[in-house]
Parts: C-alpha cells; sequence; structure tokens
C-alpha cells in the first residue's frame, strides 16, 4: 500500500523546508453529556452534566503522531470522538485541514468520514459479527465506492498480507480470530481507504505484552509508509513512549500538559505528569524511587475540583492559589514547544527569572522547588 505522490518520508524532509502546516486545530473544545440525576433533580428540573472534555485547545501538524495520556475517565475517547466528530461538541471550534467541522451535519461530515478512521480499542465491537471479516474491511471500499469490485477485493487480499493476516482468514467471522487477529482487521478496516488522519484508542490495551509490540510496530510502519497523521490514546505510558512524537496529558476533562514525547519523558513538568512517568516500572532514575505513588481518589466529573482539578492529590500543592484560580495552560520559560498548567511550576519559573532567594517561609510551601 502505498501513496506515489506523497511517499517521502517525514524523516526525509529537507531542513530548509517549513514545518508541516497544522492539520487539526481544537479551540476551547467542550463536551459534556446530560445525566440522569435521579427523581429530585429531575423532579426540580436540573440535570447533572459530566464536564468529559473542558475547553481543550491542541493543534496536530501534518504527518505527525500525537499521544493523549492519562488515567481512565480523563476524558480521552471523548476528546478523540469528538474531534473525529463520532459525536457533537458542545462548545468550541475544531478545524480539519483548514474547514471548521465542529457544527457540519452528517450528510456534510460524508466526505470527511473518508479522510478520518477511527480505531476502537475493543475490535469485535466495530466488526459485524454476521459478515466474514473480509467482507467487512470491503465495506467502506463499497460504502465510499472506490474502486471496481474486483479491485476491491484485491486491495483487501494484498492489505491482510501486509498486516500479516492470511488469505484464509478473509473467509473467517471475527469471533474466530485471536485479539490481534481482529486487531489487525480493525486496522485493515481503518486504512483500506486510506485515510489521512487515524485515531487508535488504546488499540493494544487488551492483547498480551508480545502482540502490543507487533502492533505497534504495525501503527508505526504504516505511519511512516503513508505518511498518516495518527492520534493514539493510551492509558498506558510505555504504549505512547516509542511511537508518539508528542504527547498531551490529560486530566479530568482539561489538558495539564503537552510536549514532545522524549522531553516530557525525560522531565515530567506537571506533578501528574511526574506521578505517570515514576509509575512506570522501567523507569528507574534516583527520584523515581523516593517518589509517591498518585493517591486513588480520582476527580469526580460532575462536580470536579476548584481551581487546579489535581489539587486535592498535588505533591506539590502550595496555597488558596491552587484552590481558588484554574491554572493556564502556558508555554515554559526555557521551551516554546512545552507547555504546562501549573501554580507550583509557574511560581518556580518566576522565582528563576527574579533570581529572589526563597524566605525560610516560602522555602517550606513551595517544596522541592530548587531541585528541579
Ligand atoms: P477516557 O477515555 O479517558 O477513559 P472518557 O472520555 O471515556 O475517558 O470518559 C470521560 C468521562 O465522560 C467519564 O466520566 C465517562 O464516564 C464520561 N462519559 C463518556 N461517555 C459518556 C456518555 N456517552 N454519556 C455519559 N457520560 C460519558
Ligand atoms: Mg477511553
Amino acid at each position: 500500500m502505498s501513496r506515489p505522490d506523497n511517499s517521502q518520508s517525514t524523516d526525509a524532509r529537507p531542513a530548509s523546508e517549513p514545518t508541516p502546516a497544522e492539520f487539526v486545530s481544537v479551540a476551547n473544545l467542550t463536551k459534556y453529556f446530560s445525566v440522569d440525576s435521579g427523581l429530585l433533580s429531575r423532579a426540580l428540573g436540573s440535570q447533572e452534566r459530566v464536564k468529559a472534555v473542558d475547553g481543550v485547545d491542541l493543534t496536530i501538524r501534518r504527518g505527525e503522531t500525537v499521544g493523549i495520556i492519562g488515567e481512565s475517565g480523563s476524558g480521552k475517547s471523548t476528546l478523540a470522538r469528538t474531534i473525529a466528530r463520532l459525536q457533537e461538541p458542545t462548545d468550541g471550534s475544531i478545524r480539519f485541514d483548514g474547514e471548521h467541522i465542529e457544527t457540519r451535519s452528517e450528510s456534510a461530515l460524508k466526505p470527511l468520514r473518508r479522510r478520518i478512521q477511527y480505531v476502537f480499542q475493543d475490535p469485535l465491537s466495530a466488526l459485524n459479527p454476521r459478515k466474514t471479516v473480509g467482507e467487512s474491511v470491503r465495506k467502506p471500499l463499497d460504502v465510499h465506492d472506490i474502486g471496481d469490485p474486483g479491485e476491491r477485493w484485491d486491495r483487501v487480499v494484498s492489505l491482510f498480507e501486509e498486516v500479516g493476516l492470511s488469505s484464509s482468514d478473509l473467509d473467517s467471522y471475527p469471533h474466530e480470530l485471536s485479539g490481534g487477529q481482529q486487531q489487525r482487521v480493525g486496522i485493515c478496516r481503518a486504512l483500506i481507504i486510506e485515510p489521512e488522519l487515524v485515531i487508535f484508542d488504546e488499540p493494544v490495551s487488551a492483547l498480551d505484552v508480545t502482540l502490543q509490540a507487533q502492533i505497534l510496530n504495525l501503527i508505526n510502519r504504516f505511519q511512516r509508509e503513508l505518511e498518516l497523521t495518527c492520534l493514539i490514546i493510551s492509558h498506558d505510558l510505555d504504549v505512547v513512549r516509542h511511537v508518539c512524537d508528542r504527547l498531551v496529558v490529560m486530566y479530568a476533562g482539561e489538558i495539564v500538559e503537552k510536549g514532545p514525547t522524549r522531553d516530557l519523558f525525560a522531565d515530567p513538568r506537571h506533578p501528574y505528569t511526574r506521578a505517570l512517568v515514576h509509575a512506570i516500572p522501567s523507569i528507574e532514575e534516583d527520584s523515581a524511587r523516593d517518589y509517591e505513588p498518585l493517591s486513588e481518589e480520582t476527580p469526580s466529573a460532575i462536580d470536579p475540583p476548584s481551581g487546579c482539578r489535581f489539587h486535592p492529590r498535588c505533591p506539590e500543592f502550595i496555597d488558596g492559589n491552587c484552590i481558588n484560580s484554574k491554572p493556564s495552560l502556558k508555554t515554559t520559560q526555557d521551551d516554546n514547544d512545552r507547555m504546562v498548567a501549573c501554580h507550583w511550576r509557574e511560581r518556580s519559573q518566576e522565582r528563576r527569572k527574579s533570581h529572589t532567594p526563597p524566605s525560610e517561609s516560602e522555602r517550606a510551601v513551595i517544596k522541592h522547588e530548587l531541585d528541579t
């Protein structure tokens, strides 16, 4: 599978060429779900809302692979599904290749359905149990009227080979295949119509470690060969670590940190990111050894904590500011590529800038500051 006009890999791009233009760009993206909150509130006419995604700004450049990380329930899937317009945003804008798509009707979204594909965590849920997997993979070609019937089948057969499935698997039903094979079918189904943006939602979390590596290698290979733009969601940092160019860290519906993958792992700046990175068993830095793991209490999505939503669990909690004022996502002083939303971090930076030595009492409050 190749795109002859577009076959140069990102690595081969001459240094003089401009950085890839922004391809997907969301601003203040918000998705709330109304939930049935019981008889009393219904009688009073009030309805509670789950703040799944709350005011997210994010840009994805063409050809790059961006990872979204964060604990379960932090809003990763909702953000990705809203970007793909599988659901309507409550507020905010979504630009795809320069065009606003946040309010497009279903019929106006059809051309976009070909350009954006979503690979679900559970491939079985996305496959029709009554159709052979070969038929399921061919279906998008029928829906979008691509090629004639003979060509369509040839495409399916060759893509099956490319992902390591055999042509004898074509006539199998989804439940007859292993989890790894099912996910390969899911990937075929997404790639068969040559999309530009592919969203992988926890693509390997249902698989064992060996299969995880195989599927991740496959994603990596297609990403390079086809110059795909990818969004990969995972609660497992080891998954995104070797595949993603940049990472976005979500907490309680908001982005708390973003930056290039390598930098974010080497020097996580938000206390939450630090906790996630240090929780990876393979990270054995000195700093990790005496680092306290995160408490279990996850934030309510209906009534999230005020100010910085991480403040009840934050090991760097400073004062009332963390409770009363929402920290905004800002570029860090030394690095425009990185953004962090944290009062503690901001205060540390200001102090470095002004060269003001902290007083004894401040020293006690702003913990670890001079070490980081
Ligand atoms: P993640 O993918 O990070 O695990 P989700 O985006 O699935 O998180 O969920 C974020 C929050 O939104 C959770 O509290 C979840 O229960 C809620 N949520 C997700 N989808 C719906 C829905 N369709 N209706 C109501 N609440 C939802
Ligand atoms: Mg999810």
